[in-house]
């Protein structure tokens, strides 16, 4: 058996994936290495939602770029994506405030909407918060379905001619340009470890460097009440408070103030209240952000009921929550991006911000363009 390929990818989630796709793409043999069965991590398990308009700075010449990447791979792989933009709801001032802010810098990809058209986009039947003042349109974010675009992605990869997933594979060792796995070794040219929040099992001295820890987000899945029309992702407030795009406006001190204030409870569970909806229009709510070295398994029930009820409110329509779980992705304090040459033939990178899936196929077009 030849062993030996170009590229040896640790890990399936998204980031691996697309770094796979982007490898097949320009004519490397690549084996990807993954320990699981399916893809399993935090690329099944968040909103799907590609928040390229929230980025900044070379962050956000890579988002887009995984813009392109995310459409080019899912027409190939068949997998589901809509480019239908995201909408934003301000119920304060201070929201709208930071809303037209950047706005100001970013024109049409950001447009202003008035509350009617808030309004109008949820659809007549339901009857959204009274208290929404106005929101945002970011045309440029795209949405796919977290539970199906991964899978579906490996599943055609494993059928290109270049590309070997090694499944129920796992790694646990590097020496030179040779991967150690409960399956034997393999070789290659260049190995790229894309192990998201479990890099510091392989490389602890790495995580500690950066500060990395893993972050957990509480997430719940409810049918869309009847006559809930709007395809977009929705964030709210505590979204804006979160998003470095927003929180370098000048209006973030007086939002960040406000939020406080008003919502001590979800600013305490670091909530980001946004929900997005999958193919069978079902919604996924979230999120509260919460960061250990280790982290619980056990989900807070008012914590997620909390951010339902909060939800139910903007929609203006009782939610029944059919699903919750936990996801968990690598965070640091210092990078938002890891990136490592560990030795010449091995390279570490996790995104450490939450954003793979926004970052993962123009993460993988910058890492190809780099070897
Ligand atoms: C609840 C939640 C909501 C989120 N929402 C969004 C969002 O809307 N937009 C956005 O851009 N991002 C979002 N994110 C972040 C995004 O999901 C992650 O950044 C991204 O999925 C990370 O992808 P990954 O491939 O690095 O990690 P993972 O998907 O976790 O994949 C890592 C893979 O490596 C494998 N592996 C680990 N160790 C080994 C080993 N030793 N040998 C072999 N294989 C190994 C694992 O089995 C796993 O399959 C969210 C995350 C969560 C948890």
């Amino acid at each position: 058996m030849n062993t030996r390929t170009d590229l040896i990818i640790v890990g399936a989630g998204i980031v691996g994936l697309a770094h796979a796709y982007e490898a097949q793409r320009r004519g490397l043999t690549v084996r990807v290495i993954e320990r699981d069965w399916a893809p399993n991590g935090a690329s099944i398990r968040n909103f799907g939602h590609a928040c390229i308009t929230t980025q900044t700075g070379d962050l956000l010449d890579m988002a887009y770029r995984s813009r392109e990447g995310w459409l080019a791979a899912a027409q190939d792989a068949g997998s589901w994506a809509r480019d239908v933009g995201a909408m934003l709801v301000a119920r304060t001032e201070a929201e709208l405030t930071v809303i037209e802010q950047l706005h100001a810098e970013r024109g049409d990809a950001l447009q202003v909407l008035s509350a009617q058209q808030v309004r109008e986009r949820f659809g007549t039947a339901v009857d959204p918060d009274p208290r929404i003042i106005g929101g945002g349109f970011m045309r440029d974010d795209l949405r796919v379905d977290p539970r199906t675009a991964a899978p579906t992605l490996g599943l055609w990869l494993e059928k290109q001619e270049r590309v070997t997933i090694n499944w129920g594979t796992s790694v646990g060792g590097f020496s030179g340009n040779t991967v150690s796995t409960s399956r034997g070794d393999f070789e290659a040219d260049k190995i790229i470890v894309c192990v998201g929040h479990d890099l510091d099992y392989l490389f602890p001295e790495l995580t500690e460097k950066y500060e990395v820890k893993r972050c957990a987000l509480q997430m719940a899945m409810a049918p869309a009440p009847r006559g809930y029309e709007l395809d977009q992702s929705v964030m709210s407030g505590t979204s804006i408070n979160r998003y470095e795009a927003f929180t370098l406006m000048p209006g973030h001190a007086a939002l960040f103030a406000e939020l406080n204030d008003n919502n001590p409870d979800l600013m305490e569970m670091g909530a980001n209240v946004m929900f997005t909806r999958r193919p069978d229009g079902t919604l996924l709510l979230g999120d509260s952000h919460s960061y250990e070295l280790t982290m619980p398994p056990f989900l807070e029930d008012q914590i997620t009921d909390r951010l339902v009820s909060e939800i139910s409110t903007i929609i203006g329509r009782p939610l029944e929550v059919t699903q919750r779980w936990q996801g968990v992705y690598a965070s640091s304090s210092k990078t938002p991006l890891l990136i490592e040459d560990v030795t010449p033939a091995v390279r570490c990178l996790s995104v450490t911000s939450g954003i793979g899936m926004t970052l993962c196929f123009g993460l993988a077009a910058a890492t190809l363009d780099s070897l």
